[in-house]
C-alpha cells in the first residue's frame, strides 16, 4: 500500500470508530489532512467546534493564526499534514483524558509510521506529552529534540495566545526559528542518522538554536 493508501484506510477507520466516548459527541471525526509526503507534521490537541461541524483540523480562530505561524516558518498548509492528539471533539473542548488519548493513540501513531516525517511540531501539551514525557512548556517551548530518528519541534498551542497575547510574541518567534531548523535539516544525512532513542531516554536536544 502507497503512504496515500494507508492514510486514506486510517481516515476511514477514525469516520467509523467507536473505541473511546468522544465518539458520542462527535458531529464529524477530524482524521487530519495534508500530503502522504509530507516532510512536516503538525500535532494539535483535538477538534474545537468548527473542526467538529467541518471535520478538518484547525479551521476556527485558531487555525487561522496557525496559517500565520506557518507563513513565519516558511510553509503552506498545502504542503504539511496537521493532525491532533485526539480525532474527536471533546464536550465544551475539555482537555482530553488519558483512556482518550490511549485510545486515539493508534491512529496518530499509524499516521507517523506512514507519512514518516522528518520534523514533528507538537501544539500544546498533550501533543508534547506524547513525546516528551515531563517536560515543562514554559521552559522546552520551540524547542527541537532528536528523537526516534527524527526532530520533534514543541511549541505552544497557537489557542494559547488568544488568552495570553505574550505568547503571541513567543509562537512567532518559535516559528521564525522553525524556518531555520527546516532549512538546516533540509540536507540529510548526519542530522537524522543517529539510532533510534526510546521515549523513556531524556530528550537529546540538538545544539541549533
Ligand atoms: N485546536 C486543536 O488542538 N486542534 C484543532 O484541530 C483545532 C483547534
Ligand atoms: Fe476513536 Fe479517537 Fe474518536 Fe475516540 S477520539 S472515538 S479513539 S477516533
Amino acid at each position: 500500500m502507497s503512504a496515500e493508501e494507508r492514510l486514506q484506510t486510517i481516515r476511514a477507520q477514525v469516520q467509523r470508530c467507536r473505541a473511546c466516548p468522544l465518539a458520542a459527541g462527535r458531529t464529524r471525526a477530524v482524521p487530519g489532512e495534508g500530503p502522504a509526503g509530507s516532510a512536516v507534521m503538525f500535532i494539535g490537541e483535538g477538534p474545537g467546534y468548527h473542526e467538529d461541524q467541518q471535520g478538518q483540523p484547525f479551521v476556527g480562530q485558531a487555525g487561522r493564526f496557525l496559517d500565520e505561524l506557518l507563513g513565519c516558518a516558511g510553509l503552506s498548509r498545502a504542503e504539511v499534514f496537521i493532525t491532533n492528539v485526539v480525532k474527536c471533539r471533546p464536550p465544551n473542548n475539555r482537555d482530553p483524558e488519558p483512556d482518550e488519548l490511549k485510545a486515539c493513540d493508534e491512529y496518530l501513531n499509524a499516521q507517523i509510521e506512514a507519512i514518516n516525517p522528518r520534523v514533528i511540531v507538537t501544539l500544546g501539551r498533550f501533543s508534547m506529552g506524547k513525546f516528551i514525557e515531563g517536560g515543562r512548556i514554559s521552559q522546552i517551548h520551540g524547542r527541537p529534540h532528536k528523537l526516534d530518528g527524527r526532530v520533534v519541534v514543541t511549541m505552544y498551542h497557537p489557542a494559547a495566545a488568544l488568552h495570553q497575547p505574550a505568547l503571541k510574541t513567543t509562537l512567532l518567534e518559535d516559528f521564525g526559528r522553525l524556518k531555520q531548523l527546516l532549512q538546516q535539516t533540509e540536507t540529510p544525512p548526519d542530522l537524522l542518522s543517529t539510532p533510534a532513542a526510546h521515549k523513556e531516554a531524556p530528550p537529546e536536544q540538538l545544539s541549533l538554536f
